[in-house]
């Protein structure tokens, strides 16, 4: 039941009419004095749910946002709407920030934004007990776990910062993306109870998933521009080079695009987001540097020209798109060997070898989603923990009209052969097995002398590739973690060996794999 005070400023101050799906609860527990976490998708509406409460309270809100960029916005925005907001960061000098703390101190804000930089100069939570703080509302929350995709260290500081003040305030925290493993860390740090979880879901019904695998990207790309002129969108790729590369493709063609990388100059840097967010230069091309709390409601397309690290970063990124509710396109471009990009990128990172494991993990789940003949909305939904949802019926593979075909029989082939290599390799010494190849390694390993050695010879090693990739995805194969992925059989995949399960994915009833022409 929403509070008829929460109503009313909803009403009067924001000139909305109803709460979106959530919003109430949070709200409500916020106003009780529960400490609360809120998961809600990209464009849930998850402001107002501190905004509201912090305009019933009768002390300050404290807002901690990474969005540095972002701050002037918000609190202009608010201020428009006649609330008293103001923000301290390191845009500021000392004693603007000085004045803006007094102000808080004497009553004069009832909003206050800081960047969770500030939480590291020591002595900052003593300046901020002079503050009458009633709530404590910490943005982007994924940001205080270190099994998020996006650690933040000096997140850890907000843990004393609730335990600290004197006025205990409540705490809210939010955000889009947490596993289960990134909520229950957010609850122990910010000491949120067990009931005072408030999801709405991550599904986001307007986004149309698409993976296009092993397609040439720089056609597919410019066909798919061709069909979706004068939109607005994003182009995520994961190296400057290749940012480069694609900008200056689309420049070729005459496409209003700019582009944006972390090395660039911050001047540049800001042009470039300010060209796209004002529509002058609607395509932008950008490593995922690019996007954190940019709040632009048109875009139509978020396409990724590589496969990023991992599902979280993936669906915040793709999750840019359709703001505005109205539909739009996830789209990754995915080839195999992309994959390799994201491994350099973790083997070269001073990550201690329990963080390579997991983002090693990660990473394969990735690949999965890539390779999955699933509903991709319902995948990444199981992964953020959320089951028992219906297929989407919009997403690449939701439409792929092929049928179903049984591939049994080569689903058994590849499994048995990676028993008889005693599941210690990895992808590709069991395709070439599989191949029937004359490898040099192969041969010394004598691996030619195997059963299964050129079982499936009749196929190509890239559609053999694609098999075990699609048995990997649907969990018949299990993959090891580490940098170099063996591959074992899964109980599913036991269970296909043993003839007490089928495999069916869809394909095109007569090239199967690729057969040789001569059939
Ligand atoms: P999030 O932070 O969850 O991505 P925002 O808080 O930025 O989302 O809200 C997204 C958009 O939805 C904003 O333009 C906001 O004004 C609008 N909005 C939020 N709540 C409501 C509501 N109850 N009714 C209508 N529009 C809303
Ligand atoms: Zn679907």
């Amino acid at each position: 039941m929403a509070d008829s005070r929460a109503l009313a400023v909803l009403k009067d101050k924001f000139g909305y009419d109803s709460f979106r799906r959530g919003q109430d609860q949070v709200i409500e527990r916020v106003l009780n004095g529960e400490n609360t976490l809120a998961v809600m998708p990209t464009g849930g509406g998850k402001s107002l749910c501190y905004q509201i409460p912090a305009l019933l309270e009768p002390g300050l809100t404290l807002v901690v946002s990474p969005l540095i960029a972002l701050m002037k916005d918000q609190v202009d925005a608010l201020n428009e709407n006649g609330i008293a907001a103001t923000f301290i960061n390191s845009s500021l000098d000392y004693q603007e920030i000085n004045h803006r703390l007094s102000m808080a101190a004497l009553g004069e804000v009832k909003l206050l934004y800081v960047a969770p930089e500030r939480f590291d100069a020591p002595g900052f939570i003593d300046e901020l007990s002079r503050l009458n703080i009633s709530i404590l509302a910490v943005d982007e929350a994924h940001c205080i776990s270190h099994w998020g995709h996006d650690f933040r260290p000096s997140y850890l500081h907000l843990s004393d910062v609730a335990a600290q003040l004197q006025s205990h305030p409540t705490v809210i925290a939010l955000t889009a993306t947490a596993t289960k493993k990134v909520a229950t860390d957010i609850c122990e740090r910010l000491d949120i109870p067990d009931g005072g979880f408030v999801s709405t879901g991550f599904a986001r019904p307007n986004l149309t998933f698409n993976v296009i695998k092993d397609q040439d990207k720089d056609t597919y790309l410019l066909e798919y521009l061709k069909l979706n002129a004068n939109q607005a969108g994003i182009i995520y790729a994961s190296t400057i080079k290749e940012v480069d590369h694609v900008a200056a493709l689309l420049a070729s063609k005459h496409y209003p695009v700019t582009k944006y990388n972390g090395q660039m100059s911050s001047t540049e840097r800001n042009q470039n987001q300010e060209d796209f967010l004002f529509d002058r230069k609607p395509i932008m091309v950008a490593t995922n540097a690019f996007g954190m709390g940019i709040d632009k409601s048109n875009v139509r397309f978020v396409i990724h020209y590589q496969v990023p690290s991992d599902l979280e970063s993936y669906y915040q990124e793709a999750g840019r798109a359709g703001r505005d509710g109205l539909p739009s396109d996830a789209i990754l471009l995915y080839k195999a060997n992309d994959i390799r990009t994201q491994l350099f990128f973790i083997e070269n990172s001073d990550a201690d070898e329990d963080h390579k494991a997991e983002q090693y993990r990660k990473l394969n789940k990735m690949k999965q989603y890539a390779n999955t003949g699933d509903c991709l909305q319902q995948f990444i939904l199981n992964y953020f923990g959320q089951t028992g949802t219906a297929p989407c019926g919009r997403c690449s593979n939701c439409l792929d009209d092929r049928d179903y075909q049984d591939i049994t029989l080569d689903a058994q082939k590849v499994l048995s052969c990676i028993i008889r290599l005693r599941s210690g390799w990895g992808k590709g010494m069991l395709t070439k097995v599989l191949a029937g190849a004359r490898d040099k390694k192969l041969l010394e390993c004598n691996f030619d002398k195997l059963s299964t050695y050129g079982l499936l010879s009749s196929y190509r090693q890239k559609d053999i590739g694609s098999l075990i990739d699609f048995l990997t995805a649907e969990d018949y194969i299990q993959v090891g973690n580490g940098k170099f992925t063996t591959l074992g059989v899964s109980e599913k995949g036991g269970n296909v060996l043993r003839g007490k399960e089928t495999v069916r994915r869809k394909m095109a009833a007569k090239a199967k794999q690729s057969l040789p022409v001569d059939d």
